[in-house]
């Protein structure tokens, strides 16, 4: 049974991308409104060792032994990742391991630290969040711990991006008649064609069933909108205009068991066709654990066909 290490997970911006979670669940600097994964339970801004970097690294070595080589090595999961004063650490020893290049999906929050951006440089890739450069929507939306000012979060951002040699995608959550104003979209066109350095932009929007009714999904023609007003340098896309199975697949040496869908559903809404494909095995075997789950009542079915952990798991 694994505790820091998820997937193979398809995803959209990342092909196939193996997880790596440093922190408790939900543990968080924030507490975002369309947050897909439940309530902030440690609302906190302060770094600290939530594990062992050394037990995490033998854990994704195992991991790497077993699997295809992922696309990625990707640190996110359940909470903040920058949180954990280890991540230079981690970084480091991924980066020796030679297997997969490192990548960091991180809320921003803690960019105005110098030892944050720092360890974050041993990254191949970042994939920040940005919602607004306006304070009163940055804490509606996300609700941050108190000592957190958006000021300092866009000066380091910039800080990190002007020096970084990876690639830098930042992701805007595109939050209809909350942050998606004339007023709002030119905010941060302006800030953001201002960094020298930025690869890209990607729109995303609550494509899954946020934890506050507050939110809303944009559709892709309010995504197109927003990304006319926004006048970039750099390539932006929408969560709308990738497909969630990319070309490239990895197995698994071992069938897949209800673990291993109940680890994938924790972080990521599958549907069947993803489970079979990531998990390696039959259609009929996908579908013989998922009844069962099912039945347990650990897991639904959304909208769109994908599963997901029932909200009582979530909250576990
Ligand atoms: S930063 Fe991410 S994990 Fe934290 S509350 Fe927001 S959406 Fe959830």
């Amino acid at each position: 049974m694994r505790t820091f290490v998820f997937g193979p997970v398809p995803s959209r911006r990342l092909g196939i991308s193996l997880g790596v979670d440093l922190t408790p669940t939900k543990t968080c600097s924030f507490d975002c409104l369309y947050c897909q994964l439940s309530k902030t339970s440690f609302h906190t801004s302060t770094r600290s060792e939530f594990c062992d970097p050394d037990a995490v690294l033998l854990e994704l070595k195992e991991t790497l032994a077993e699997i295809a080589q992922p696309d990625w090595i990707t640190i996110s999961g359940t909470g903040e990742p920058t949180l954990h004063s280890g991540l230079g650490y981690i970084l480091a020893e991924i980066k020796k391991l030679g297997n997969a290049p490192a990548c960091v999906i991180t809320n921003s929050s803690l960019m105005y630290l110098p030892e944050v951006r720092n360890e974050l440089m041993l990254a191949d890739r970042l994939l920040p969040t940005l919602t607004t450069v306006n304070e009163l929507t940055f804490k509606k939306i996300h609700r941050p711990t108190t000592d957190l000012k958006l000021d300092d979060i866009l000066d380091g951002l910039r800080r990190f991006i002007n020096e970084f040699t990876g690639a830098v995608e930042i992701e805007i959550f595109v939050c209809p008649g909350i942050n998606d104003s004339d007023a709002e979209i030119d905010g941060l066109g302006n800030y953001l064609n201002s960094l020298d350095g930025l690869e890209s932009v990607y729109l995303n929007t609550a494509v899954r069933v946020p934890i506050d009714s507050e939110i809303r999904t944009a559709d892709q023609n309010r995504l197109n909108r927003f990304r006319e007003r926004l006048k970039l340098k750099v390539p932006i896309s929408t969560a709308f205009e990738h497909s969630l199975v990319p070309p490239k697949i990895s197995s698994w040496n071992r069938p897949a068991v209800s673990s291993d869908i109940l680890k994938l559903l924790l972080r990521h809404p599958c549907s069947e066709e993803q489970l079979e494909k990531v998990l390696g095995s039959s259609n009929e075997k996908i579908l013989k654990l998922l009844a069962e789950l099912d039945r347990q009542r650990l897991i639904k079915k959304e909208a769109n066909g994908c599963w997901s952990l029932a909200v009582e798991e979530q909250k576990q």
